[in-house]
């Protein structure tokens, strides 16, 4: 079949490899029909994430079910499914406390107690390199999908590809961040990121009856698209300083009521060689996260969605404990608000696919991978057929 093959920095093609066959009981093999790449895939891509062999890419696919090991009975073959981004049993303690995330069946230690960084077990996902249970992605003709009793959700005929495909990460991710931000109605949100997730973080914020959106991006033509689909207010980040002093200008000198990070860790941009490419986790700046938290005002929230891959020195602990900020991270818990998000694409609550700037076949995913990793062509969002 044709895969989408992660080589090195910088080097993602369109390859032929080995189809992927039933290995447990619990697995289906899904025939693809539609894949996303994700501000994720970039963290691999530019080698903030190390990847040392080659591995199949993507976490944001649905399709149609292929075939079933034996202990499937919760979907058959021919339905048509959305699969969550996360991996997860459904069945170990954190599976059963919405955690999914965390589940400790799909995946082991992240590093060794050298390594230094993360040593819990937990957290596989497809497509994103060994320390995430090192699992074929979904970027590809066919993939397959482990513990598929929990994970594919079976999606009405009459929705689109397009229309579905994001719930399996950007939009239960965007939500996830406003959901962590506990509003009542009525509230100010600032969402940092103009991106894929940025966007689903202002669709979420409306559903959610915010008062006023505010986002932020460096790149024009990013806040441009979201402004038009959704109305929200926009400020071009030119410093954190402007940034922060715009914002408590548009929230009588107080701040925003939740800040939402979804930009994450920003490593230097030109590293896309192997030698390079661990060494770029010391590098970088948290500089959204901490204007995240000048932003808020007193007793605020901050979700952050975006990636840090680090540990970092100087983390303003003071700041966040004189504002009394409740900060909140991590990846979403997809399996746990997925059908409720469902519903609010079949009853057109919300419309996700109006983010889609590029359709693109698998065959071109490397030329994918650029304009989106160098935001170039207007790129917000691309979607890979892997049939055409
Ligand atoms: P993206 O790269 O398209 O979007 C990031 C946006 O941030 C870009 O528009 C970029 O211009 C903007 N940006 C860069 N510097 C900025 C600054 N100083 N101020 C404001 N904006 C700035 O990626 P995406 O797909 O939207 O993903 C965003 C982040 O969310 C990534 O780190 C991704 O890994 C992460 N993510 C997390 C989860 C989760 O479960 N927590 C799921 C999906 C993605
Ligand atoms: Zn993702
Ligand atoms: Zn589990």
């Amino acid at each position: 079949m044709k895969a989408a093959v992660f080589h090195a920095p910088g080097k993602i093609t369109c390859d032929t490899v080995e189809d992927p066959k039933i290995e447990d009981q619990n697995d289906i093999i899904l025939k693809v029909t539609s894949t996303a790449i994700c501000g994720s895939d970039l963290h691999m891509y530019s080698g903030g994430m190390p990847q040392l062999k080659p591995m199949v890419m993507g976490h944001e696919f649905m399709g149609i079910v292929e075939d079933v090991g034996k202990n499937i009975t919760h979907i058959q073959v021919g339905d048509r499914v959305v699969v969550p981004f996360p991996i997860a049993c459904g069945g170990c303690y954190f599976c059963e406390h919405d955690l999914p995330s965390a589940c400790e069946n799909s995946n082991t230690d992240h590093y060794g107690p050298e390594g230094g960084i993360l040593t819990e077990k937990g957290g596989g996902m497809f497509g994103y390199t060994d320390l995430y249970g090192g699992y074929s992605g979904g970027q590809a003709q066919y993939v397959r999908v482990p513990y598929a009793n929990f994970g594919p959700r079976k999606v009405p005929e009459n929705l689109t590809d397009e229309q579905v495909l994001f719930l399996t990460d950007i939009f239960p991710t965007g939500y996830t961040g406003v959901m962590w931000g506990d509003l009542k109605g009525g509230e100010t949100v600032a969402i940092f990121g103009a991106g894929p997730v940025g966007s689903m973080s202002v669709k979420s914020a409306i559903l959610h009856n915010a008062k006023k959106v505010i986002v932020i991006d460096t790149l024009q033509y990013r806040l441009d698209q979201i402004k038009k689909l959704t109305g929200c207010e926009t400020i071009l980040w030119e410093s954190a300083q402007q940034t922060v002093e715009e914002i408590r200008n548009l929230t009588d000198g107080r701040g925003a009521d939740l800040c939402i990070d979804a930009v994450g860790f920003e490593p230097e941009r030109n590293l896309l060689d192997k030698a390079k490419a661990v060494l770029n986790f010391e590098k970088g700046s948290i500089k959204v996260l901490e204007a995240c938290m000048s932003g808020v005002r007193r007793g605020g929230f901050v979700s952050v969605l975006g990636v840090y891959p680090v540990n970092y020195d100087n983390f303003r602990l003071g700041q966040i404990f004189d504002k009394g900020i409740t900060m909140k991270a991590g990846q979403s818990p997809v399996h746990a608000i997925i059908n409720k998000l469902l519903k609010y694409v079949e009853t057109g609550q919300v419309t996700l696919d109006d983010i889609i700037t590029h359709r693109l076949s698998l065959d071109e995913v490397a030329k994918g991978y650029e304009i989106f990793h160098k935001k170039e062509d207007g790129c917000v969002k691309v979607v890979l057929d892997p049939w055409i």
